[in-house]
């Protein structure tokens, strides 16, 4: 199995909450090892750029909202197949069809404000990291 590299983020309505120690003990407990970690406000600019796959989206505009509207924490996490990993333990988008135990599941509040973010593919991730960490702040 190959050791991966995934990017997460901790959502706005996560950190308002206080629960980034309650996910990164989910994520911990999974195998994950967070590599590299910190808490930003994400400017209007940034948050445009990372969903911008999403633009034509009838729910864009209220995403980019509510990414900048409270910190968030940006996050590296490493270990086997870390990608599908997280994506696993993450849960669906959506709550109410999440699986239970599920980070999602456990503490999304609606499909929008969903607690987490965790890359699609190896190669999205890659492309995500280098947008919130510069190699030295990742410590494997
Ligand atoms: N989202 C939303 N409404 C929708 C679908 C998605 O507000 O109907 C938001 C939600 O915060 C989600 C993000 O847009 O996490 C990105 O959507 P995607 O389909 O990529 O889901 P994810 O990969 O985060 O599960």
């Amino acid at each position: 199995m190959a050791i991966e590299r995934t990017f997460s983020i901790i959502k706005p309505d996560a950190t308002d909450r206080n629960l980034t120690g309650a996910i990164n003990a989910v994520i911990e407990q999974a195998g994950l090892r967070i590599v590299a970690q910190k808490r930003i406000r994400m400017s209007r600019a940034e948050a445009e750029t990372f969903y911008a796959v999403h633009k034509a989206r009838p729910f864009f505009g209220e995403l980019v909202e509510m990414m900048t509207s409270a910190p968030v924490v940006v996050q590296v996490l490493e270990g086997e197949n870390a990608v599908a990993k997280y994506r696993e333990i993450m849960g669906a988008t959506n709550p109410d069809s999440a699986a239970p135990g599920t980070i999602r599941k456990q503490f999304a509040k609606s499909i929008g404000e969903n607690s987490v973010h965790g890359s699609d593919s190896v190669e999205n991730a890659a492309i995500e990291i280098a947008q919130f960490f510069s190699g030295n702040e990742i410590v494997g």
